[in-house]
C-alpha cells in the first residue's frame, strides 16, 4: 500500500511517500517539501533515494501545493509512480484533536467537523492542516484518508495531570487543561527505546526528550503518557527556541502595565522573542549559542539555563514515574548537541543517570550514550513522526478493509 505522509504548515507542504507492506516493512519511495505558500517565491524540494531535485512555482494555496506534489510524484524524472492512483491512503498530520481523539482516526464529515471544531484551540496550526485534509479529499476522491493527531498519544494522562489550578469553569467551558503535543515522535522514540533495551514497552518508565525548535518532555509509564511539559498551548514548559517555557503569569499583566502592550503583543512576545533568542540576544538556534558562548556571557547563560530547567523536569519525572529505566534524546536538538546532552546529564547521577562521554559523541544515530555503571540507559532516537503517521494510516486503512 502506498501511503502519502502530509504534514501543512501555515505556508509549507512538507510530504513522504511510503510503500507499507507492513507496519515494519516499508521503503520511503520519496519525500520533500513545499515552501513559501502564498508568498512570492515558492519552491519544492523533491527528494528520490540521494537525488535532490528543486522547482520554483507560483502557489497561491495548499491544494495548489498538493498537486504539484502530485505531478512530480508521478511524471517525468522525478516520478516514483505511474498515477495518482497509486496512492492508496493519505496520513495527515494533524496538531490539536482536542478531548474528543485519542488516536489516529480515518477522515469522515464528522470527524473534520470536529477536528474544525478543535482550531479553536490551535488557530494557527489546525486551519492549515484542514486546508491539506481538504485539498487531498477533491484531489484523491475516494481514497482513505487519516488524521495523527499531536495531541492523540497524551490523551492517557490523568485528570490530576491535566487541570489547571484556575477555575473550574474555564475547562468546563472552554476545555482549558493541559493537552501536550509531540506526541506522535515521543510515541515512536517510546517504542523504540524499547525496543533498543530489549523489553517491552509495558514494564519500562521512561522520559522522553523531545529538543528541537519546540521542546517537550514525556513521563512515559508502560507506554502511555502520564504527564508532559507542554500545556493548553505549546508555550509551556521547557526553555525553546523563540518560546519562554513556564514563567510566573504575573509577568504578563507587569509587562502589560509597564510597557503598555496589549494582551496580543505579549503573547507574540512569548511565543516569538523569548526563549532561546531572548535571554542570548544572539539567535533561537542553539548552535550559534554554542559557538557564540566562549567570549559571550549570555550565551552561556542560555545554554546553562537550558540545562538547569531540564533537569527540573527530569527530576520531577523521575518522582512521578517512581523511578526511571530510559532517558531519551532526540529532534534536532537532542538528536545533535553533545554538549546540550552532557549538560543535562551532568549532575544527575545521584539518580543513576551517568553519561559516558565518549558515547555521547554520536549524532543522529540510535544509540546508548550511558556508561555501563549506569542505571538509566541513556538513549539518542532520531525521531520519524512521518513513519508513525505512515503506519496508523497503513493500520487504520488495513482495520476498516
Ligand atoms: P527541529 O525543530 O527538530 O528541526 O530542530 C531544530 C533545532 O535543532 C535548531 O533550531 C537548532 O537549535 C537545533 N540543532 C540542530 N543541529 C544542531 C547542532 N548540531 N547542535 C546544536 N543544536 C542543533
Amino acid at each position: 500500500m502506498n501511503v502519502l505522509v502530509v504534514n501543512c504548515g501555515s505556508s509549507t507542504v512538507k510530504y513522504q511517500l511510503f510503500a507499507m507492506d507492513g507496519e515494519d516493512t516499508y521503503r520511503v519511495l520519496a519525500r520533500g517539501l513545499v515552501e513559501r505558500i502564498g508568498i512570492s517565491g515558492s519552491r519544492l524540494e523533491h527528494r528520490v533515494a540521494e537525488q535532490v531535485f528543486t522547482e520554483a512555482g507560483t502557489v497561491p494555496n495548499h491544494r495548489v501545493a498538493l498537486e504539484w506534489i502530485i505531478k512530480v510524484l508521478t511524471t517525468g524524472e522525478t516520478g516514483v509512480l505511474k498515477n495518482v492512483s497509486e496512492i492508496q491512503a493519505v496520513g495527515h498530520r494533524v496538531v490539536h484533536g482536542g478531548e474528543r481523539f485519542v488516536d489516529s482516526v480515518l477522515i469522515d464529515e464528522v470527524v473534520l467537523k470536529t477536528i474544525k471544531e478543535c482550531a479553536d484551540l490551535a488557530p494557527l496550526h489546525n486551519p492549515p492542516n484542514i486546508l491539506g485534509i481538504e485539498a487531498c479529499q477533491s484531489l484523491m476522491p475516494g481514497v482513505p484518508q487519516v488524521a495523527v493527531f499531536d495531541t492523540a498519544f497524551h490523551g492517557t494522562i490523568p485528570e490530576w495531570a491535566y487541570i489547571y489550578a484556575i477555575p473550574y469553569e474555564y475547562y468546563e467551558k472552554y476545555r482549558v487543561r493541559r493537552y501536550g503535543f509531540h506526541g506522535t515522535s515521543h510515541r515512536y522514540v517510546a517504542e523504540r527505546a524499547a525496543k533498543m533495551m530489549g523489553k517491552n514497552l509495558e514494564e519500562l518508565k521512561l522520559i522522553t526528550c523531545h529538543m528541537g525548535s519546540g521542546v517537550s518532555f514525556a513521563a512515559v509509564k508502560g507506554g502511555k503518557s502520564i504527564d508532559t511539559s507542554m500545556g493548553f498551548t505549546p508555550l509551556e514548559g521547557l526553555v525553546m527556541g523563540t518560546r519562554s517555557g513556564d514563567i510566573d503569569p504575573a509577568i504578563i499583566f507587569f509587562l502589560m502595565e509597564k510597557e503598555g502592550l496589549s494582551a496580543k503583543q505579549v503573547e507574540e512576545i512569548l511565543n516569538k522573542r523569548s526563549g532561546v533568542l531572548g535571554i542570548s540576544g544572539v539567535s533561537s538556534d542553539t548552535r550559534d549559542i554554542e559557538e557564540a558562548a566562549p567570549s559571550n556571557h549570555r550565551a552561556r547563560l542560555t545554554l546553562e539555563i537550558i540545562a538547569y530547567r531540564a533537569k527540573k523536569y527530569i527530576g520531577a519525572y523521575y518522582a512521578i514515574l517512581g523511578g526511571l529505566d530510559g532517558l531519551v534524546f532526540t529532534a534536532g536538538i537532542g538528536e545533535n548537541s553533545s554538549f546540550i546532552r552532557y549538560s543535562i546529564c551532568k549532575g544527575l547521577e545521584h539518580l543513576g543517570i551517568l553519561i559516558d562521554e565518549e558515547r555521547n559523541k554520536a549524532r543522529r544515530k540510535e544509540a546508548f550514550l550511558n556508561s555501563e555503571e549506569s542505571k538509566v540507559k541513556i538513549m539518542l532516537i532520531p525521531t520519524n513522526e512521518e513513519l508513525m503517521i505512515a503506519r496508523d494510516t497503513w493500520r487504520i486503512v488495513q482495520q476498516k478493509r
